[in-house]
């Protein structure tokens, strides 16, 4: 789903084969954040992929907002459906059965994205336990600090 924009390498220009990413979701991914390019061996970083050590309550907070948007949705088309077959003409029960739906899809939305999030966290947890690879990681977070503060 989406538009992919495929990225070049920072170095020689080439365009790298599968690093791409989604303009309009800007969405944080967890994983590793350094793309070797096959060209040239230099290595790019991706400010959209992070360890966990890197993420802010700003990444944590977009990776749970398609879940509030999709309870939404979801909480609107079963509303919907239930007026239609029980032919609710009551604003009070719409209101009641919507707030109730959105309630129930957000806990699950957000349980489920919890759980994936846990994973991933334990899979970014196991590649830093190679030191240089952390203290690569902690240089660049340090880093891409500054780039986010700017923006
Ligand atoms: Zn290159």
């Amino acid at each position: 789903m989406g538009t992919y924009v495929k990225k070049f390498c920072g170095k020689c220009g080439k365009a790298i084969e599968g690093w791409h990413n989604d303009p309009f979701s800007k969405a944080t991914k967890i994983g590793c954040p350094l793309i070797k390019c096959p060209h040239c061996g230099y290595i790019n970083i991706d400010k959209y992929v992070k360890e966990y050590t890197m993420l802010s309550g700003y990444d944590y907070f977009k990776m749970y907002v398609p879940n509030i948007w999709g309870s939404i949705g979801i909480s609107i088309i079963l509303t919907a459906i239930i007026i239609l077959i029980f032919k609710i003409e009551n604003t009070t029960i719409f209101l009641a059965s919507f707030t109730l739906l959105f309630i129930l899809c957000l806990i699950y939305g957000i349980n489920k994205e919890y759980k994936n999030i846990q994973k991933e966290i334990n899979l970014s947890k196991e590649r830093l336990k190679d030191e240089k690879y952390k203290k690569l990681i902690d240089k660049i977070n340090e880093k891409t600090e500054h780039w986010y503060n700017v923006k």
